[in-house]
């Protein structure tokens, strides 16, 4: 035996010796390793909804956060299952991946980050960190010697403020022109853009020009701004400098995924302040191997889809549904498609309460309880989350394109068999 051997063997020895004192000398199990997998097994999993007791849903609201968006299509889930079984080096993965995305999407650069507001926080990091190291850093506490004003329309200020406030910035808001002209000042570091917003006087394209007059970079925020497929490169084509889509909308890719588009500098940049990187200010934004590959995958499917076909999908359901309940007296239907954001068919279904005397929030809540469990569209009822929604107090909402084939027919007895079971002659 070789002395270096026999050195080793010692070591181990002695470490073994640490380590059954440590545990006060109780027997140490076996370790076991997995079978290695190279490709998916068939393996059938728990039912954890089930076994937890969590009733999951049809969902004719849409895709809303709190009622986890969108489910994947069976080649997303397919794509997600094969990954996860093999490790790969992240950094590696995340750049093939935007490398690969940019080109699909028609942009310089692209980095599939946590969601579109991890988005907002690693595209406001990289404006403000860009070929500053030690400003990756600095970010949010130490902003001295940083820019960190975001000009923003007064009417674009919104929920995902936050997102960009986690960088240390703060917000200069302006209404006209003339504001916006007169807001720059050697702070100024982004000027930031929500697409879906209504009211906001200063249209893209002079956010755009003004801006880079500047030298500013420019962020739209378009996370629930497809369909139309061609939106995914409409943005940074038009000149925004950083444009954010939500992986998990109408992508359908996993929830905890989102699409950072742009400037190659600037991605470059996101990077560096992202996971795995572990002193950043979105390391808490981890994105798994399993949720850049669900990206691509769903971006590989959405690309695959067509405009037209998926609208003329979503209005045959519409068109089932609001078929079925006009058989019931006063009640009036109309389909409704939001300009930007969620811009798909929806169903509203209208009646005279004095006859069908249930009012529409009691009629989502029927729907809640019931079996199976159906969500209507958060706007029912004219609540405030009907944001682009025309509602009203008695006005069913019913988001139809996050419906699985087969359910528009459920969710259409059910709607007709609890406003006939309010009918008043
Ligand atoms: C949904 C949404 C977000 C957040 O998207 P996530 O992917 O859930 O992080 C940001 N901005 C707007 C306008 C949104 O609609």
């Amino acid at each position: 035996m070789s002395e270096k051997l026999s050195r080793r063997k010692m070591l181990s020895k002695g470490a073994q010796a640490a380590f059954v004192g440590a545990v006060g000398a109780r027997a140490v199990p076996a370790f076991v390793p997995a079978p290695l997998k190279s490709k998916p097994t068939s393996t059938k999993g728990v039912d954890y909804y089930q076994k937890l007791g969590v009733t999951p849903f049809i969902n004719a609201a849409g895709t809303y956060t709190v009622l986890s968006a969108s489910t994947m299509p069976d080649e997303v889930q397919a794509a997600i299952a094969l990954a996860s079984q093999q490790p790969v080096n992240i950094l590696e993965l995340q750049d093939a991946a935007g490398a690969y995305l940019a080109k699909r999407l028609k942009c310089e650069g692209a980095l599939v980050t946590s969601g579109a507001a991890g988005a907002l926080t690693v595209g406001t990091a990289a404006c403000i960190t860009l070929g500053n190291k030690q400003a990756v850093l600095n970010i949010p506490t130490d902003m001295s010697g940083l820019k960190n004003e975001v000009i923003v329309q007064k009417a674009h200020r919104y929920d995902y403020d936050h997102a960009l406030r986690n960088c240390g910035i703060r917000y200069v808001e302006v209404e006209t022109m003339d504001d916006y002209e007169k807001a720059f000042t050697n702070n100024t570091v982004m000027c930031h853009f929500f697409n879906a917003a209504e009211g906001g006087k200063i249209s893209r394209q002079d956010w755009i020009r003004v801006a880079h007059k500047r030298g500013v970079p420019c962020f739209n925020d378009a996370a629930a701004d497809v369909p139309p497929i061609s939106n995914l490169w409409n943005y940074t084509q038009m000149g925004f400098d950083l444009v954010t889509f939500s992986g998990g909308k109408g992508l359908r890719g996993p929830q905890c995924t989102g699409l950072l588009l742009g400037r190659k500098d600037l991605i470059d940049a996101a990077k560096q302040n992202n996971s795995p990187f572990s002193n950043t200010v979105g390391r808490g934004m981890k994105v798994a191997k399993e949720e850049v590959v669900g990206m691509v995958a769903a971006v590989d499917w959405f690309l695959s889809q067509d405009d037209a076909a998926m609208e003329a999908e979503f209005q045959k359901r519409a068109d089932l549904i609001a078929g079925k309940l006009r058989a019931l007296p006063t009640v009036q239907t109309k389909t409704f498609i939001p300009e930007v954001a969620n811009h798909v068919p929806h169903l509203l279904i209208t009646y005279d309460q004095n006859r069908i005397q249930i009012s529409a929030a009691e009629v989502m809540q029927k729907m809640r309880s019931g079996k199976p469990r159906i969500e209507l569209n958060p706007g029912t009822g004219g609540a405030p989350a009907s944001a682009g929604l025309p509602g009203g107090p008695n006005t069913i909402i019913v988001g139809v394109w996050m419906l699985q084939p087969g359910e528009e027919s459920i969710v259409a007895d059910r709607l007709y068999d609890t406003l006939l079971a309010a009918l008043h002659s």
